[in-house]
């Protein structure tokens, strides 16, 4: 045991996190649960205690509820702050299902979780092919070309012949300063640097007004460098130098593509990890998807799920000041780094470990931290 260990405090009640969580489909009811042990055995050791409440989702709750997202569930996760997210595979729903919008995404409509916040680094013991990338993609998430959030009623995507398909962009001032406040405030707690990413030359008023209101915003802290690029531009620049790259703020689907860009540069996608927050919840989320191909069979990686809930608990320290929160996600990031750093890993990162081995390694790692 370190000198840093905290005492064994005994938990009362008002100490517990109560964390919502949603297993999902493919992988997910194989990689939530090492979340769930991870996470538990963290806070355990910083002294608190997380009540978890699961809650029917996905292909499952197709089953047992007749829906992906029954109301019980939408009704618990609005009394809740936190929850984890298993990933789903909404294209393998039987009957009219595949076709709605997906669950994650009316979790995150209903919420209006507006940030997706998604870190790229390199890991110890992972090829990266930019290690020395470090960067946090500050994505909006309630609009932009993504049709099925961007309208009230109806979607954002519509064909009046069936050879002619148009597509809505919707760019607000409302949810491009909420998103910019959120990437500046980020970058105070990184290397103050911010980088907006648009394509404001040719999508001239929608990436433009995003563009122009996160300049507006982001000189409201002086302390934060901030420069722009094209997206295209972007794309090249993450691949050419990497490391002169912070936080980067971009719209939806320029955001869902640089990230998943910044997860492979970083080693893998199976790796990367999320968290999708508005100023008053937080939903941890792989970026990765329910990998169906290999689900079943007890290899797929937990890191990205595992990484997704430290900055649950990371987000939530920051808005509630407990520090045995924010010491609980630093246990659990570094027990990653070392379990990697010793070459255990899962086969997409070319180890052997299953994700049970793998996960039992991590635990020992925290027992130990
Ligand atoms: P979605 O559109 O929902 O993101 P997808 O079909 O684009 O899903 P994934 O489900 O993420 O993609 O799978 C892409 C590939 O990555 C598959 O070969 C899958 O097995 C692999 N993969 C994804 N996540 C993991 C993981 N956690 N561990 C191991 N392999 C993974």
């Amino acid at each position: 045991m370190s000198s840093t260990e905290s005492p064994r405090a005994t938990v009362s009640s008002d100490e517990r996190l109560r964390i919502g969580v949603m297993h999902g489909d493919g992988i997910g009811p194989e990689i939530v649960p090492a979340a769930v042990a991870v996470a538990d055995a963290a806070a355990a050791r910083s002294g608190f205690g997380i009540d978890w409440r699961e809650l029917p989702f996905g292909a499952a709750a197709i089953d047992t509820h007749g829906t992906p997202i029954p109301d019980q569930t939408l009704d618990a996760l609005s009394g809740m702050d936190l929850w984890v997210l298993g990933p789903h595979d909404s294209a393998a729903y039987p009957g009219g299902f595949a076709a709605d919008l997906t669950p994650g995404g009316v979790i995150r409509k209903q919420f209006d979780l507006f940030a997706n916040l998604r870190p790229s680094r390199a890991l110890p013991g992972v090829a990266a092919t930019a290690p020395g990338i470090d960067i946090l993609i500050a994505r909006e998430n309630s609009e932009g070309l993504y049709a099925d959030r961007n309208m009230a009623v109806g979607s954002g995507e519509f064909m009046p012949t069936p050879d002619i398909a148009l597509s809505v962009g919707v760019i607000t001032r409302a949810a491009t300063e909420r998103i910019a406040h959120e990437a500046c405030r980020a970058a105070r707690g990184r290397s103050r640097h911010v980088t907006i990413v648009h394509k404001a030359n040719v999508l001239r008023l929608t990436t433009g007004l995003f563009r122009d209101v996160c300049r507006e915003v982001a000189a409201e802290y002086p302390d934060v460098r901030v420069d722009d690029f094209h997206v295209d531009a972007m794309a090249a620049m993450l691949v050419r130098r990497p490391a002169d790259f912070d936080v980067v703020v971009t719209e939806n689907l320029f955001g869902d593509i640089l990230s998943d860009l910044a997860g492979e540069l970083a080693g893998s996608l199976g790796i990367a990890a999320s968290v999708n927050c508005s100023s008053r919840q937080a939903m941890a989320q792989a970026a990765h998807g329910a990998a169906p191909d290999i689900a079943g069979q007890g290899i797929a990686n937990p890191v990205a799920i595992i990484g997704s809930t430290a900055m649950l608990l990371r987000w939530y320290a920051g808005r509630t000041g407990r520090s045995d929160v924010l010491e609980a996600a630093g246990r659990i990031d570094a027990a990653v780094a070392a379990t990697l750093g010793a070459r255990v890993s899962t086969r997409d990162l070319g180890g052997t470990a299953t994700t049970a081995v793998f996960t039992e390694k991590v635990l020992a790692n925290i027992a130990d931290s």
